[in-house]
């Protein structure tokens, strides 16, 4: 069968993740699936907040005339607007609906802007260890991606981001708390983006975007916060979902939302609307979109992803696995300690703990653990963690 070049050969590079599935389902029927510690996936095993179902009960009682129609391609007034308020209240901008479009999640919004302001060849930057479909979108939409290193603790490196700034440079994306590491861009990292894009709009006179990837930002510990980044960023789109604050992954629910302050910023809207529909999304599904209205300031119980990240990271720490304390999201990224991403791989698999590997992330080196899975299979994994780390000679 005749499909693209291309997508064949992206197909083949992908195809250790579907590999590394197959075998996970293998071990499981040998196993059980209490005795296979499953890492891999950032899809949450929690229920989304009682009070979404409470909103899904009400409009199925009392369904809203036309509910189910299209509507505007942006999405619903009433819930871009309670977006804007919250938006407006964290940033202290003058935020209103006309500012936010509703998006099928944030895998969605994130190909609306990159579509809307990419032309072939423009480069867009994302930093190491990143989302690994950053590059599909980005190719998805005739950009080139280009990788820059962030430092030795996953913080920004801005000489680095100063440097790999070119004439074609579009875009950044920065993502932020941060899968795989979790890791929260600080303010004044932020501040100081500001002032090398500010340097480059001199020297190019063309504007770079900073496209804030941020699905994670209500999950975070420790009394963190992520920094709005429309207080930092003049040239700034923010993308994000209820996917994991909401545990709705499979409702393809996000927004994204575009900085007051941006030039021109009447065609930019024009062009994301316009982009959402050619796509092919048309919009945000209808029925999640009216629910969410009222849910902007709800979230999942982050006490027990909190639970989860200490009990792992306790107890690798304890075993002798190096990483940075993760501030926010739900994944852990320690070193991996033999270095041979595949030769890890595979020992860990002999004690059923599946993982993936940093290459994915372009992070070679280290591994991944999504801990967003029951806590009981997280505890039933330790001692298996304990046999890994003796196999290591750690
Ligand atoms: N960006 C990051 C960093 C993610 O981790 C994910 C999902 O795991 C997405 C975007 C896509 O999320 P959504 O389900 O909202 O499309």
């Amino acid at each position: 069968m005749a499909i693209s070049q291309k997508i064949e050969k992206f197909l083949a590079n992908a195809s250790f993740i579907r590999k590394m599935f197959e075998e996970g389902e293998q071990l499981r029927k040998i196993h059980g699936s209490d005795k296979v510690y499953d890492f891999t996936l950032g899809n949450p095993v929690n229920e989304p907040p009682k009070i979404f179902k409470e909103e899904l009960k009400k409009l199925a009682l009392e369904p809203v005339p036309g509910m189910h129609r299209y509507m505007s391609n942006a999405g619903y007034m009433e819930t871009r607007q309670a977006v804007a308020q919250l938006l407006a209240e964290q940033s202290g901008l003058d935020f209103n609906e006309k500012h936010v479009v509703m998006t099928c999640g944030a895998g969605g919004a994130l190909n609306v802007v990159l579509k809307t302001l990419l032309d072939p060849g423009d480069e867009v930057i994302i930093l190491n260890p990143f989302f690994v479909e950053y590059k599909f979108y980005i190719d998805n939409h005739g950009g080139v991606f280009k990788e820059v290193a962030t430092k030795e603790d996953f913080t920004l490196d801005l000489n680095a981001i100063d440097q790999a700034i070119s004439e074609k440079t579009k875009a950044i994306i920065l993502n932020s708390p941060n899968n795989p590491t979790g890791v929260i861009y600080s303010a004044q990292s932020l501040d100081s983006l500001e002032q090398v894009l500010s340097k480059k709009r001199k020297q190019y006179g063309h504007d770079t975007f900073v496209i804030s990837d941020e699905p994670y930002a209500k999950i975070v510990y420790d009394g963190n916060q992520v920094p709005s980044i429309f207080k930092h960023i003049t040239n700034s789109i923010a993308v994000t979902s209820h996917s994991k604050d909401l545990a709705l992954p499979g409702e393809r629910i996000g927004y994204l939302a575009i900085n007051p302050l941006i030039d021109n910023i009447d065609l930019l809207i024009d062009g994301l609307i316009f982009c959402n529909r050619t796509l092919g999304f048309v919009n945000a599904p209808a029925l999640m979109q009216r629910l969410v209205t009222h849910l902007q300031r709800e979230s999942v119980d982050i006490e027990e992803y909190k639970e989860k990240r200490d009990l792992l990271y306790n107890h690798l720490t304890a075993l002798g696995f190096e990483m940075v304390k993760p501030q926010g999201a739900f994944y852990l990224f320690p070193k991996n300690p033999i270095g041979d991403d595949m030769k890890f791989l595979e020992t860990a698999k002999k004690f059923n703990i599946l993982l993936v590997p940093g290459g994915g992330f372009g992070c070679p080196g280290y591994f991944r653990l999504a801990y967003c899975i029951d806590k009981q299979t997280i505890i039933n994994s330790l001692p298996a963690f304990e046999s890994l780390a003796r196999e290591l000679g750690m």
